[in-house]
């Protein structure tokens, strides 16, 4: 029999030997399951491992740990765990069959063999597993079909109410479909429109849908994914009057190549790229409706700041399109994110607008001052209100005039409080 786990890293390959010998003292039954088998069989570089066990798996996680002399993290959730080891996180499930009483409702969960565990799953190609068990060790496991539909490049529900019962997996969908340029299978395309048609994308839980479109966004390239989904629902789950234009497409475009350049040349620190990319879906609509629909699907405070941000900054940026002095545009820039400022320059075709947006980008932004409160503080200011004062004139005046050093910034500051 192949063994499919020859490609992983030598430490996962040690770690699912240990789990694989205390499963056989303990008399568990565990597998890889999911997308990490769909991973396996393309060949494409796994990072962490799903694996369900047979049985109790906090029971068998507990045993790991101990071990291997690592803490492990129970979930809320049926019989989950995470355990983190050299920095691989492998996730552990009591596998389990999922019975939905009723369309869209949360599924009634039970403890199950693996078969009814793999049927629960959203697609062939995510319902295969590998054994890591003694007699079969590295062996696939293929009831529905996966492999057959991987290496035809097939999306395929495993059976007529999948989308009804988690319509969320219509994004999921849209996901794969994209990310491995597969085909949505034709029966699994009907039945895909028929659950849109139904609004069943209305029946999930905002949060769930909400987690599921930052995975969507959060893909490389998702220009393709948007336009993607859009030709599919044009994103009525979020707000039935949404509507997009070409000049939204083409904005897209130019956001991915704002993201590399922002990636390659400035990364002052890790951005939230699908922000970008959400807030361009929503930038139509408006404010009130932006800020009920973020608040609806719970994101985060500072996410939801962000986006506002730029809708409400849209006539205010606009009006970079002159020329101005650096303290200028940094007075009207410097309160925004870099998602809104990138956001900001994919956004308007203005050349003169660009170029302020490109200064502030590559140098203004960037500008610290040499001084400091303490420093002021020697020349006799005392007040912090003041001293906050003196330091933005400071800047303005750095930002304008090209102080170089401490030495010219203090000149300057004396100038400010008239001292010789
Ligand atoms: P990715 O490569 O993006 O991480 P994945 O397939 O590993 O994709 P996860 O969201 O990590 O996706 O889920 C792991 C597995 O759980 C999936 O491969 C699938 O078998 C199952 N799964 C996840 N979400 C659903 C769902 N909504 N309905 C059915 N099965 C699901």
């Amino acid at each position: 029999m192949k063994n499919r786990l020859k490609s992983l890293s030598p430490q996962f390959k040690k770690i699912l030997k240990i789990s694989s010998q205390i499963a056989h003292d303990s008399g568990h039954k565990i597998y890889l399951v999911g997308g990490v088998v769909r991973d396996l069989l393309l060949g494409r570089q796994v990072f962490d491992l799903d694996i369900a066990v047979e049985g109790d798996a906090i029971f068998f996680v507990e045993r790991l740990a101990k071990h291997l002399g690592e803490n492990f993290k129970r979930h809320h959730s049926f019989g989950t765990a995470t355990l983190y080891h050299h920095g691989h996180k492998i996730d552990f499930a009591t596998s389990r069959e999922e019975k939905y009483s009723q369309a869209g409702a949360l599924p009634k969960v039970k403890a199950a063999e693996l078969k009814k565990d793999l049927w629960r799953r959203d697609f062939t190609i995510n319902a295969m597993a590998i054994s890591l068990n003694r007699q079969d060790y590295g062996g696939l496991i293929d009831f529905y079909g996966g492999r057959a539909d991987l290496e035809k490049g097939l999306i395929r529900v495993l059976h007529p109410e999948s989308f009804l019962d988690d319509s969320l997996r219509v994004l999921r969908a849209v996901r794969f479909e994209q990310r491995f340029s597969f085909k949505i299978e034709n029966k699994t395309d009907s039945l895909m429109s028929q659950a849109i048609g139904a609004g069943a994308l209305g029946w999930v839980n905002p949060h769930r849908l909400r987690d599921e479109l930052i995975l969507l966004l959060s893909e490389p390239s998702p220009y393709r994914y948007i336009k993607r989904f859009y030709s599919l629902e044009r994103f009525n789950f979020i707000d039935k009057s949404l509507s997009l234009n070409k000049k939204d497409f083409r904005f897209f475009i130019r956001v991915q190549s704002m993201v590399n350049f922002y990636n390659q040349k400035l990364k002052r620190r890790e951005i939230k790229v699908w922000v970008i990319y959400l807030a361009g879906i929503l930038i139509n609509l408006p404010s009130k409706d932006i800020s009920q629909i973020t608040a609806k699907f719970g994101f985060k405070k500072g996410e939801r700041i962000i986006i506002s941000s730029i809708k409400e900054g849209l006539k205010e940026v606009g009006k970079l399109n002159k020329k101005m002095k650096p303290s200028q545009i940094h007075k009207i820039m410097d309160k925004y994110s870099y998602e809104a400022v990138l956001f900001f320059y994919a956004y308007f075709p203005q050349a003169l607008l660009r170029k302020n947006l490109r200064l502030f980008l590559n140098e203004l932004s960037f500008l610290k001052l040499e001084t400091a409160g303490r420093d002021l503080k020697k020349l006799g200011v005392e007040s912090s209100s003041l001293m906050g004062q003196i330091l933005r004139e400071l800047l303005y005046l750095k930002l304008d005039q090209g102080l170089r050093t401490k030495r010219e910034e203090l000149r300057a500051v004396k100038k400010i409080l008239k001292i010789k």
